[in-house]
C-alpha cells in the first residue's frame, strides 16, 4: 500500500490508543490486508457504501485490537467490533455481503464468508534478521523499535497466514439489531435480549435470570461484598472507581 496512506493509519491508530507500538503496526496492517482481499474500500468513511460490511472478532485484548477498530471502523458499542479473547494475534473478518446459502452448510442458515487473519510467530525472527540495524546503522537495541520497523516494511506473507472459514451470525447479533429487554427477577437489574436464563422450574412461570444470578460462581469478575470490607482495604475491582452503596 502507498507509505502516505499507511501513515495516516498509522497516525490515527495512534491518537485512537495513546501511543505507536509494533501491536499498532501489526493491527493496521492486518486489516488493511483483509479490507483488501475482501475487496472493501474505506470501511470507515461515513460516504463509503463498505462501510457497514464488516463484523470483526478478534482473538486478542491487546494493543493490534485497537488498529483493527481504526481501519475498519467496527467499534464494540456498535456490536460490530466482537472481542473472543483466546490470547492470539488473530481477527476473523466477516462480510455480510457474502452470505454462504444454507444448502453449503447442510441446512444450516446465517452463515457468512470470512477471512481469518493470524500473524505468524516467525515474523519476529524475520525482524530481526532482515532488521538489525537501525536507520543509524546502530544495533537495535529495543525490540519493540524493531518490529515497528521491520513490520512496516515486510511483506504480507511474512507477516499473516490467511484462511476462508465460515462464521454463524444470526441476527440478533447484527450490529443494528434491537431486541426486547428483560429485567433480572432476583437481582432487579435489566438484561438485554438473549443474555438471560430462563429458570427451568415447569411447575411455576419461567422467570428470567440474568448471567450472574443463574450461575454466582461465574461473578468472579464482580462479586459483591460487604461495604465494611471495603472500607478496610479489600477491594472489588467493579466498586473501586465510582460511589459505593452498601451491598447486601
Ligand atoms: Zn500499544
Ligand atoms: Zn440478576
Amino acid at each position: 500500500m502507498p507509505t502516505a496512506e499507511l501513515d495516516t493509519l498509522l497516525h490515527d491508530a495512534e491518537l485512537a490508543h495513546g501511543h505507536l507500538c509494533a501491536g499498532q503496526i501489526l493491527g493496521v496492517r492486518m486489516a488493511v490486508l483483509a479490507c483488501r482481499i475482501l475487496d472493501i474500500h474505506d470501511p470507515r468513511s461515513k460516504q463509503s457504501p463498505d462501510r457497514k460490511r464488516l463484523v470483526t472478532f478478534v482473538e486478542i485484548d491487546r494493543c493490534a485490537t485497537d488498529a483493527i477498530a481504526v481501519v475498519t471502523g467496527c467499534r464494540v458499542g456498535k456490536r460490530a467490533l466482537k472481542l473472543r479473547d483466546w490470547g492470539k494475534m488473530a481477527a476473523t473478518f466477516l462480510d455480510l455481503a457474502r452470505p454462504i446459502p444454507p444448502a453449503e452448510m447442510g441446512g444450516a442458515p446465517d452463515h457468512f464468508r470470512a477471512l481469518r487473519l493470524v500473524a505468524l510467530e516467525s515474523s519476529k525472527d524475520r525482524a530481526r534478521e532482515l532488521f538489525p540495524t537501525d536507520a543509524d546503522g546502530a544495533p537495535f537495541t529495543d525490540k519493540n523499535q524493531q518490529q515497528m520497523r521491520a513490520y512496516r516494511d515486510l511483506p504480507d506473507r511474512d507477516l499473516f497466514a490467511a484462511q476462508w472459514v465460515s462464521v454463524h451470525l444470526p441476527p440478533s447479533e447484527f450490529p443494528g439489531f434491537r431486541g426486547a429487554r428483560v429485567t433480572c427477577s432476583v437481582c432487579g437489574e435489566g438484561i438485554n435480549f438473549d443474555r438471560f436464563t430462563l429458570t427451568p422450574d415447569s411447575d411455576a412461570p419461567a422467570r428470567a435470570l440474568c448471567r450472574g444470578c443463574a450461575d454466582p460462581a461465574s461473578r468472579s469478575m464482580c462479586r459483591p461484598v460487604r461495604a465494611e470490607t471495603l472500607t478496610r482495604g479489600a477491594h472489588c475491582t467493579c466498586t473501586r472507581s465510582f460511589s459505593i452503596s452498601r451491598s447486601r
